[in-house]
């Protein structure tokens, strides 16, 4: 114990718990044992239990959710919903109900964008 502070050995005696650094079992990283969060017993740091809840409620991200509603927006001021239901682009407006293949047939599944579009985004 080379060059730690006396306030910071005071810290560390009157709360040792916090000071614990155990790895988190899925990436290894260490961490202080006060920011690991259990699941089903194991300890996993931040990163990793989002990840582990996300997985397991087996949803699309939010954040990419709501990612894409604010393009739809913005392009052509529908929401994925709502261009779902009329079977439009949310990008262009346009009708969305044609598809070269069945890829991009369940790629409007996903993000609500024409073939056109679909190209247009995905070839750059
Ligand atoms: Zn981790
Ligand atoms: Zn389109």
């Amino acid at each position: 114990m080379g060059d730690m502070s006396q306030a910071e050995m005071e810290d560390r005696a009157r709360n040792p718990v916090l000071y614990v650094d155990i790895d988190c079992v899925e990436c290894g990283k260490l961490m202080a044992m006060s920011n690991a969060n259990k699941r089903d017993g194991r300890n996993l740091c931040q990163t990793c239990v989002d990840r582990y809840d996300f997985k397991k409620s087996g949803k699309k991200a939010p954040v990419i959710e709501n990612l894409l509603n604010s393009i739809a927006k913005q392009m052509s001021g529908m929401n994925r919903d709502e261009a779902s239901d009329k079977q439009l682009c949310v990008v262009c407006g346009k009708d969305a109900s044609k598809f070269k293949d069945a890829l991009s047939k369940r790629e409007y599944e996903i993000s609500k964008m024409c073939g056109k579009c679909q190209d247009k985004i995905f070839s750059c």
